[in-house]
């Protein structure tokens, strides 16, 4: 019988806590398997570490508290249960009750059909109109980028495999992604309908500046592109130069010496090639740079996930 381990991110959510932990509970019980869940405490000031080390006391073995010593976000908040669990199928899953506990014998269920990853899609999503239009345009590049075809990077209710878990657990780099990460490692992915509820209590934990950077992290987890933009900028640049010099070569040739201020647009022309030259130079570094990075994580190439026959 396969263990289930629930991993669940904390951050200033004491006013959750008692009905995540009584639902979570109740929800584990339906299933048949042996479980564990994991409250990770990122670091809150109010009492939610209380009411976790409270939750450990009355249901042991079954609740399990990781506290870290400060606020070190979200991903790195599950990084840590991930550390923790003992599972060989793990769920992800939100402290606020935006995502129904409820939801987890469905998504466990599915790994068990030979899913390593399942993902879930939010129907009726209750966030703003902003978000929603920000995670539209996230999802359709993540999936471009990663090939697997999921429609809901953001939610974070989600099951996966331990080999899954293994992998991310050996990627050392500072940002990262949960769900995108976990993607690169998938083979067999598939992904669930969940309802989503409006938060519970408390306050979303993401201002615009927190979002913005993690929207950050996961395009610079995923790709070096950007760095590469400044090349094709600057070659489009160039090109307008060398364009524009050769349009005011030919209309002096037809109007004579008089047209165009009698040079200094041809100092523009020139101009502009060196603007542009210097953006691929910038972009050649940037190529460089983004092979320095891809380095410096040291992702493992691969990861076996049996051997068989020895
Ligand atoms: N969270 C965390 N550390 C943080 C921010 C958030 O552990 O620095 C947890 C938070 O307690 C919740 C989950 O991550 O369980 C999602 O946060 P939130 O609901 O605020 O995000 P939103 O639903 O607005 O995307
Ligand atoms: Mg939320």
């Amino acid at each position: 019988m396969s263990l289930i381990s629930v991993v669940i991110p904390v951050f200033n959510e004491e006013a959750n806590l008692d009905e995540l932990v009584s639902r979570s509970l109740s929800s584990c019980d339906k299933l048949e398997n042996p479980y564990e869940i994991i409250l990770i405490d990122d670091g809150s000031y109010d009492s939610s570490r209380k009411k976790i080390a409270a939750a450990v006391e009355q249901h042991p073995g079954k609740i399990i508290g990781v506290f870290l010593n400060r606020n070190y976000g979200q991903h790195a908040a599950v990084m840590a249960g991930f550390a923790e669990c003992k599972g060989d199928i793990v769920v992800t899953l939100d402290a606020d009750l935006q995502n129904p506990p409820e939801e987890i014998p469905k998504l466990v269920s599915k790994v068990e059909e030979g899913f390593d990853v399942v993902g879930s899609v939010r129907i009726q999503r209750q966030d703003s109109l902003f978000r929603k239009a920000a995670s539209f345009i996230v999802n359709k590049s993540v999936q471009k980028h990663t090939g697997v075809d999921m429609h809901d990077y953001g939610c974070m209710l989600r099951a996966y495999r331990r080999h899954i878990v293994d992998a991310m657990l050996q990627c050392h780099e500072r940002s990262t992604f949960i769900p995108v990460l976990a993607n690169s490692f998938a083979r067999h992915t598939t992904e669930i309908e969940v309802n989503h509820s409006r938060r519970v209590a408390g306050e979303s934990k993401y201002s615009l500046w927190k979002l913005f950077n993690l929207n950050f992290d996961l395009l610079t987890s995923m790709t070096t592109f950007p760095l590469r933009l400044l090349s094709i900028l600057g070659g489009l640049i160039s090109a307008t130069g060398v364009g524009f010099g050769l349009f005011l070569l030919i209309m002096r040739l037809i109007h004579g010496s008089e047209w165009a201020v009698g040079g200094v647009f041809t100092l523009f022309a020139i101009l502009f090639i060196f603007i542009g030259a210097q953006f691929i130079g910038m972009g050649l570094l940037g190529e460089y740079i983004g092979r320095i990075y891809s380095d410096v994580r040291a992702r493992p190439r691969y990861f076996v996930q049996k051997v068989v026959g020895r």
